[in-house]
């Protein structure tokens, strides 16, 4: 085993569809990616077994075994008890939120030390850490997707309060407003969270609204309304894509400024499925729309697009591992 071989990190995403890894070498530069879907039955021993496989696959791309890396770190949905290393109610994978001994589990399949942390929490680290966010002591990270996700990164530290903050998916932006998927009403993820709009998609379909969301998904054979399908639809100015994306943003933009209110943050990233899908022009339209919430409107936060694309959760992942230079300091 070659010196640099010795310090080589893994980095697992674990997403509803697909597991996303990586490796990172000393440097921090990707040395190896590899992906894998994420299975859509059974229960945790086969979401562990899959993260084994997704992490086998990458190492034998750098022609290494995974109990030769420094360790593995897991970016998972759901509550997180980083220090137990137990998932519990992650809802979109198989087992409907039962616990999941993540880090016990990889070990014992893998033979490496292994983390975890929120899938978000890890996303907006690395932007802080390698992306785009880089230059910045204070962020706030917009994971646009599914739902709508936050991190915090305070002084240069991940700031989780006891574990729950950053749930910016459900800062109120209308009093009695929507219905939100928590139960709740009137967050921004009710207004702004892709499975908050596919809802009202679907109900504005059957009142006969004119949209072709449900013809393009059904010609990608998908069953839902992924980020690609929203994408397209707004690309042909579908007037149902339109009207809910307007929403979204103008919620995105109210949630956004009362945050920077709060946190005076340099830095805010736009990250998630959709946000990174939909790019630069929806960035600057979450910018414009937070402007006349700000209260300090003469010194605004830069407002970025997330850098590192779809592997920046598995990198912020493998820097769940203590060994890497730009280790979270927790
Ligand atoms: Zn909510």
């Amino acid at each position: 085993m070659s010196p640099s071989r010795r310090r080589l990190v893994g980095g697992l995403d674990l997403g509803g569809t697909k597991i996303q890894a990586v490796l990172l070498d000393g440097r921090r530069s990707v040395v190896a990616q590899a992906r894998r879907p994420t299975p859509q039955k059974g229960g945790p021993q086969d979401v562990l077994e899959a993260l084994a496989d997704a992490l086998a696959e990458v190492c034998s791309e750098a022609a290494v075994e995974p109990r030769e890396l420094t360790g593995v770190g897991i970016g998972s949905p759901g509550v997180i008890d980083a220090r137990r290393g137990v998932v519990t109610g992650a809802r979109n994978l198989p087992g409907e939120g039962a616990p999941i001994r993540m880090t016990a589990g990889l070990r014992e399949l893998a033979g490496t030390r292994a983390y975890v942390d929120n899938d978000v929490t890890v996303g907006v680290w690395a932007e802080y850490a390698l992306g785009a966010a880089r230059r910045s002591k204070a962020l706030l990270g917009v994971w646009w997707g599914t739902g709508v996700g936050g991190g915090i990164v305070l002084g240069g530290k991940p700031w989780e309060g006891r574990g729950a903050a950053a749930e910016l998916g459900h800062v109120v932006v209308k009093i009695g407003g929507a219905r939100c998927t928590c139960g709740r009403r009137g967050c921004l993820e009710a207004y702004a969270g892709r499975g908050s709009m596919e809802i009202r998609a679907r109900q504005m379909h059957r009142r006969g609204h004119k949209t072709d969301l449900f013809k393009i998904m059904e010609k990608r054979g998908r069953t839902r309304l992924q980020s690609g399908v929203w994408e397209r639809a707004l690309a042909q100015n579908d007037p149902v894509a339109v009207e809910l994306i307007d929403r979204a943003v103008e919620a995105l933009g109210a949630g956004v400024g009362s945050a920077v209110n709060l946190l005076d943050v340099e830095t805010v990233v736009i990250g998630g499925g959709l946000g990174t899908r939909l790019g630069e022009p929806y960035v600057e339209r979450i910018r414009e729309a937070m402007m006349p919430h700000l209260f300090a409107d003469d010194r605004p936060p830069a407002v970025r697009l997330a850098a590192l694309g779809d592997l920046g959760g598995a990198m912020g992942a493998a820097l769940l591992v203590p060994s890497t230079a730009a280790a979270r300091s927790t």
